[in-house]
């Protein structure tokens, strides 16, 4: 069982509670779908995240929800050429063709939409 990083449980939770006050919000006290985009970071595997969602979404009208989950592009800087930034799903910088060096994301993962 892989270890979740703490941070990534706090993000979890308040993804669940932004799911489930939405879902309030319109008089709902059960959701069929979670959708979620994840970005791309170094040092979290995507498995991780579905972990931290489905650990922080037990017990929540959110608990027997679908869940679905979409890979968005790495976002890069390339310091060969110009310090451009650019969505990539390989790397690559547009301009030179360098390899870029990954953007750390403030948020590995986001809820895109919920589905009642
Ligand atoms: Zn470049």
């Amino acid at each position: 069982m892989t270890e979740i990083p703490e941070d990534l449980l706090l993000q979890a939770r308040a993804l669940i509670n932004q799911a489930v006050a939405e879902a309030a919000a319109q008089g709902r006290s059960s959701i069929r779908a979670l959708y979620f985009v994840i970005y791309p970071a170094e040092d979290i595997l995507p498995d991780v995240i579905y972990a931290a969602i489905e650990a922080m979404r037990l017990a929540t009208p959110a608990g027997e929800a679908e869940l679905h989950f979409t890979q968005r592009p790495g976002r890069y800087v390339c310091w060969n050429c110009c310090g451009l930034r650019y969505e990539a799903v390989n790397g690559v910088c547009p301009n030179c063709g360098h390899e870029g060096l990954v953007i750390p994301p403030e948020m590995v993962v986001a809820l895109d939409h919920i589905e009642l």
